[in-house]
């Protein structure tokens, strides 16, 4: 049905534009030809001229816009067609698929969750809260050392509140309030106050940023906590098929070399934005826009307190946010598949010199002094397809461009709207019902958060990160 709906509008389309193209050339050709056979010689000559010049622009101009209109559909056409063999090839009708193995009382209660990352250490204990038994299996319990999720939006400080976790906020050493940004252009040297929407009480609302791995430190802390919930530090290798339903998982303890399985009737996948298990669950494609290329920057002055900072740069848009009391990470947005070899030469060189007076000798010192380190920024549409007995969540699910840092938020409000679904499933062998608020689950997060940021990323990136005057028109 579909493929015939793409196919038939597109042949529509393509048709009309060529019939358009050939109808005009006639008309015009027996126009010119009746319009000057009756002048001079002279005249005659220099209308056909004027005639054939008007005649092949007009050509080459028709011709182009059926390319790129039969472009555009094609490539639509394809991404629709892989999304919708993808879906079919992963997911499987609840109703036949029913597991062989068969659950022990133990088994049927547990939920497996891989990754005590940002998302699956908070839904560990969010779930653990709620009388579920929780293992949560990651591969590094010691403090993650990355330049990502650093800034938490002030939306997702809230919905962090509401899941009864803001406790992580507070113990989080050195977490940094944030209530707006400073964004400024190096073309004009203007600078645009822009302070977060304030609260009831008229206080402006407020985000935080701290140190990614003291953060994760204070959720894996909180899961820690939790009587229902064990915590096992191994990688996850295969996921347990059975009869095409996900039964369980096989991991490797670290410091072990063999292999073990754990069952359960729900193993939830938050193994982030490079997932090891995506290309068996998903049905779209992970596309890189850019990287992020990182420092940090000791002791740097704040131009106004408690803000971000935003630098409309040229050719790249840099972000700055305090993380700690002496810390500022600066993150080089960086326009390419493959990054420069030299990357210091290139930040010193092409970054550098585009950076408002006061960035510029902390960023020198934190090139030529620190660890840069990038990270792939990457668009991640949801994915329409699941498999029984598996949800994936998080990054390995759904990622935007990191520049409006809204992964964490989109996170959490994820986990809030899955604890209240989660709460109407009494029975986790019980696919039909599993599927069912999964569906409801695709519908809540469109109508509300992810729709909004996953649009807003992409958005606001293409539009900061636009260099020619046409784009910022
Ligand atoms: C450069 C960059 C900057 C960003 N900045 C921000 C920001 O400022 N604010 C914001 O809100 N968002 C930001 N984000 C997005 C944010 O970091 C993510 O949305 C968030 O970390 C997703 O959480 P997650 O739990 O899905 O993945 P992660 O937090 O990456 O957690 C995945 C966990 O799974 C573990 N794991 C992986 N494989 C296995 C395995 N096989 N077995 C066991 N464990 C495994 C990993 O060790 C890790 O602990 C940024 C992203 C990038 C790329």
């Amino acid at each position: 049905m579909v493929i015939e709906y793409f196919c038939n509008r597109l042949f529509v389309i393509v048709k009309l534009i060529i019939r358009f193209v050939f109808e005009t050339i006639g008309i015009n050709s027996k126009s010119f030809e009746h319009e000057f056979t009756s002048t001079s010689s002279s005249t005659a000559h220099h209308a056909d001229t004027e005639g054939n010049q008007y005649r092949h622009g007009l050509v080459i101009f028709l011709v182009t816009l059926v390319f790129i209109i039969a472009f555009g559909y094609a490539s639509f056409f394809w991404r629709k067609l892989t999304a919708f063999c993808l879906t079919n090839k992963i997911k499987k009708p609840s109703a036949t698929n029913r597991p062989c193995h068969e659950f022990s009382h133990e088994e049927k209660e547990r939920i497996v969750v891989v990754g005590a990352g940002v998302l699956g250490s908070c839904i560990a204990t969010v779930l653990a809260r709620d009388d579920r038994k929780v293992t949560l299996i990651e591969r590094d319990l010691k403090e993650p050392d990355r330049i990502i999720g650093e800034l938490l939006q002030p939306g997702g400080c809230q919905v962090l509140r509401n899941l009864g976790l803001d406790e992580c906020l507070v113990s989080c050493e050195e977490a940094q309030s944030t209530t707006g940004y400073i964004i400024h252009d190096w073309k004009t040297g203007a600078s645009v106050h822009i302070p977060y929407p304030k609260a009831s009480d008229n206080q402006c609302k407020e985000g935080k940023a701290f140190r990614h791995g003291k953060f994760i430190m204070s959720l894996r802390e909180a899961a820690r906590k939790e009587s229902n919930i064990e915590i096992i530090e191994g990688t996850v290798q295969a996921l347990i098929e059975d009869n095409g339903v996900v039964t369980g998982v096989t991991y490797r303890p670290k410091k072990c070399d063999d292999s073990q399985e754990i069952r359960a009737p729900l193993v939830i996948i938050a193994d982030g934005g490079f997932s090891k298990f995506r290309k068996h669950l998903h049905s779209e494609q992970v596309h890189v826009s850019s990287h992020f290329v990182g420092c940090i920057m000791k002791n740097c002055p704040q131009v106004k307190a408690n803000h971000a900072e935003l630098v409309l740069s040229n050719p790249n848009p840099i972000l700055i946010y305090r993380i700690s009391d002496e810390e500022t990470r600066v993150l080089v947005d960086i326009r390419c598949q493959t990054l420069p070899k030299n990357i210091k030469e290139y930040l010193l060189e092409e970054t550098l010199p585009y950076l408002p007076e006061h960035l510029a000798a902390p960023f020198e010192d934190g090139v030529l002094n620190e660890r840069v380190r990038s990270m792939p920024c990457k668009f991640l549409p949801p994915s329409t397809a699941r498999k029984d007995g598996v949800l994936m969540l998080g990054d390995a699910f759904n990622m935007r461009h990191p520049l409006t840092g809204g992964g964490m938020s989109v996170a959490f409000n994820d986990i809030y709207i899955w604890r209240e679904l989660f709460k109407e499933i009494s029975d986790l062998t019980n696919y039909q019902q599993v599927e069912e608020a999964y569906s409801r689950f695709q519908n809540r997060r469109k109508m509300t958060h992810s729709f909004v940021v996953n649009i807003l990323a992409q958005a606001l990136y293409e539009l900061f990160s636009a260099n020619d005057e046409l784009c910022l028109l």
